[in-house]
């Protein structure tokens, strides 16, 4: 392990809902929660105000809705999401050649690598800079956490929230991580922490006494192999650019050719199965899910999938696999079945961002899906008109659509640089009331110079 602290991790503080809070003057210091507002719908993002109330990511609609009846509830506009997300990643490739994004509004940077920082005040002085160029240029907070492994800045930037930065001092990791729960480390999700309670284990400094032998026991090889040595904070895993072109996969080649529809659909899932044991034996998820088919006639093709962020559930694998296997046409016999999983990333997230989006399950993993115009038939007005999403009026400008139903659409019209703005309501098909595309959230104001200080910025180059 390196002996500076170079290794960075940022972390946007509540993204989804401080982009929100950014866009709507009138949601500034109240609770906001953005995700998928459907029957099956979770929570993606809630505003600080909104934790408050106990409501957190992945927690079901219905159940944050009882805790904070008067927060608002909003559908999450991926596109912006996603250009805000670039300006950000931008900022951090300035600074290294090594930048290895996790999500949207997450990600590692080597800063020894750029030569951006070589020791401990350098280290904090980029981080410090990084935070003022982000909320120059985006107009948002991010916390920034700096340690010599990757589990110790990701750590550090979750005690830094929110809006601020955490230096962890080599010599001190393994005082620091004995007490925190074991969902802390890496690889140690929902059902490996399960597991580890009902053996009595709940914190870093009872998972190093438990001893290697007993975790590979009780994990197997890899994963307790790893789990045990991530316990005595040593972390070598370096930070890797281009994650994409890593994958896990498995296949299985078949004796006779499989002609039947059916087996070829539970060799699939089976096959899904194994690849997402894999995938948590190495403490990994992934958003890319590649269905591999080789005929009868040795013809080979592969089809993937990306979702919105890395999964390691197997129902989500399955169901994409199954989506895949639906286009590929097998009347001829299949020789070979292959099911992978690529775009990986370190922490699984639940699946939130394709849960959030709460749209129908058949356009849910494409990342286009989001900007599909609306189907010309009926539509339902919540469908039309999505809480949260722009709208421009002929008469009162830009604005946002707070709610719908029963024929009626409410928008409040306020832009990100004006005051709180009003409400009005409107029938769902006034012709005067459009969908509108999201403005930036920092502006330049005229006479304003290019990269003047706090206030100015850089013009947010959204679209
Ligand atoms: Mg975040």
């Amino acid at each position: 392990m390196r002996s500076a602290p170079t290794i960075l991790h940022l972390d946007m503080d509540a993204f989804f809902a401080s982009v929100e809070q950014a866009s709507k003057p009138s949601l500034r210091g109240k609770a906001v929660v953005v995700g998928g507002l459907g029957p099956r719908g979770v929570v993606a993002t809630a505003s600080y105000e909104a934790r408050v109330f106990g409501v957190h990511s992945a927690m079901p609609m219905a159940q944050a809705r009882r805790r904070a009846p008067n927060a608002a509830y909003l559908v999450p506009r991926f596109a912006l999401y996603r250009s805000i997300s670039e300006q950000v990643m931008g900022l951090l490739r300035a600074l290294s050649p090594l930048v290895e994004p996790l999500s949207l509004d997450e990600a590692f940077v080597d800063l020894e690598a750029g030569g951006a920082a070589w020791d401990e005040r350098s280290a904090r002085l980029a981080g410090a800079k990084l935070r003022a160029d982000i909320r120059a240029v985006t107009g948002l907070t991010g916390s920034v956490g700096l340690a010599a492994s990757k589990m110790l800045a990701k750590i550090a930037s979750e005690q830094a929230k929110p809006d601020g930065l955490v230096l962890i001092e080599p010599g001190t990791e393994r005082a620091l991580l004995g007490p925190l729960p074991v969902r802390t480390l890496p690889g140690v999700g929902p059902a490996t922490g399960d597991h580890l309670r009902r053996a009595g284990i709940h914190t870093v400094d009872e998972l190093a006494e438990a001893g290697e032998d007993e975790l590979v026991r009780l994990l197997g090889k890899a994963h307790g192999h790893a789990l045990f040595a991530m316990a005595l904070a040593r972390d070598e895993r370096p930070v890797v650019a281009e994650r994409e072109t890593k994958s896990v996969s498995v296949e299985d080649t078949y004796d006779v050719d499989i002609h039947d529809r059916v087996r070829v659909g539970t060799e699939v899932r089976r096959l899904a199965d194994r690849c997402v044991r894999r995938l948590r034996e190495a403490g990994l998820s992934g958003r890319t899910i590649v269905l591999k088919v080789r005929r009868y006639d040795f013809s080979t093709l592969t089809r993937s999938e990306t979702l919105r962020g890395p999964t390691d559930d197997p129902a989500v694998v399955r169901e994409a696999a199954a989506r895949l296997l639906d286009s590929v046409d097998t009347t001829g016999g299949v020789r070979l079945l292959g099911v992978g999983v690529s775009g990986l990333a370190d922490y699984t997230q639940e699946d939130l961002f394709a849960q959030a989006a709460g749209v129908p399950a058949d356009d849910l993993p494409h990342e286009e899906a989001e900007a599909a115009p609306a189907p010309e038939q009926e539509t339902p007005a919540e469908r039309r008109w999505p809480a949260g999403h722009d709208v421009r009026h002929a008469v009162y400008g830009h604005g946002w659509v707070q709610g719908s139903g029963l024929g009626r659409v409410t928008a409040r019209f306020e832009t990100p640089d004006s005051e709180p703005g009003r409400v009005k309501t409107f029938r769902v098909d006034d012709p005067a009331l459009q969908p509108a595309d999201p403005l930036p959230l920092v502006s330049r104001r005229p006479g304003e110079d290019e990269g003047a200080g706090a206030g100015g910025g850089t013009r947010a180059e959204s679209r």
